[in-house]
């Protein structure tokens, strides 16, 4: 069967730093998994070759065993990897609404993802007026529109207050048990602890470590990466 996501050797470079570096990544199906690394290790530059945003120096990335930038390259997959361009003096629903139309996805299902991500009661209202952790849900939201088997979240809780980032996780785990698939970049070892599966620490565009989530002991190369606000 084929993974939801694979990459082999894996590289990006700028000049001569190289950001990223024969990074193997597999993710298995239906298993959220997380991307830990400080800022700068190079996760969003990888979820970005992966979408076909940015492209490799050498070696392959696979979405669903295709090819960025081959045709239905990005056909079950929903992505949450920069600040979504809403329409400020649009309502939440309507913004959605500019979006299936675009994806030939009917009002029922922009329905179905608002109440999906908790903002059926306030859909109605501008996107100028949310809150960050509301905006994200948005996103969220949008990166739902076409039903994706498999999720790309670039730091989902990211400048979100406690409860933004309680409610973004809980979300999170909610779509998981649904049977989708989700690759999450996050800075917080107690985040990828509490939504992932399986964890991969990123340092310097290498992965160091990989690990289910129930084998974090204490200690070793993944405390170094811990916030230490967590
Ligand atoms: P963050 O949490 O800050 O997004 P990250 O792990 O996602 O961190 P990247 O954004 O992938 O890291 O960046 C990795 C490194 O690559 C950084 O040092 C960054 O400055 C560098 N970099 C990213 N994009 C470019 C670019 N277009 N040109 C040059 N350097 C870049």
């Amino acid at each position: 069967m084929e993974k939801p996501v694979e990459t082999r050797r894996l590289t990006k470079r700028y000049g001569r730093t190289v950001v990223v570096r024969d990074l193997d990544l597999t993710v298995e199906p239906g298993e959220v998994y997380g991307f830990l690394g400080p800022n700068g290790a190079g996760k969003t530059t990888t979820l970005r070759m992966l979408l076909g945003l940015v492209r490799p120096t050498s070696g392959s990335a696979l979405l669903r065993g295709r090819q960025p930038g081959t045709g239905g390259h990005l056909d079950g997959v929903g992505a949450l990897v920069e600040g979504p361009a809403f329409y400020p003096y649009l309502s939440g629903r309507d913004n959605l609404r500019v979006l299936a139309h675009h994806a030939k996805v009917g009002r029922k299902r922009v329905a179905a993802v608002l109440d999906t991500v908790d903002l059926a009661d306030r859909a109605g209202d501008r996107y100028s007026t949310y809150s960050l952790g509301m905006r994200q849900r948005l996103g969220l939201a949008a990166a739902l529109l076409k039903d994706p088997a498999l999720l790309i979240l670039d730091e989902p809780t990211n400048g979100l207050d406690p409860a933004g980032m309680a409610d973004m996780r809980a979300l999170i785990r909610a779509l998981a048990r649904e049977g989708r698939t989700v690759l999450l970049s996050s800075h917080l070892l107690g985040e990828v602890e509490q939504v992932c599966d399986r964890v991969g620490v990123l340092s310097h565009g290498e992965l160091i470590a990989e690990k289910p989530v129930g084998e974090l002991a204490s200690g070793g190369t993944l405390r170094v990466v811990a916030d230490p606000a967590d």
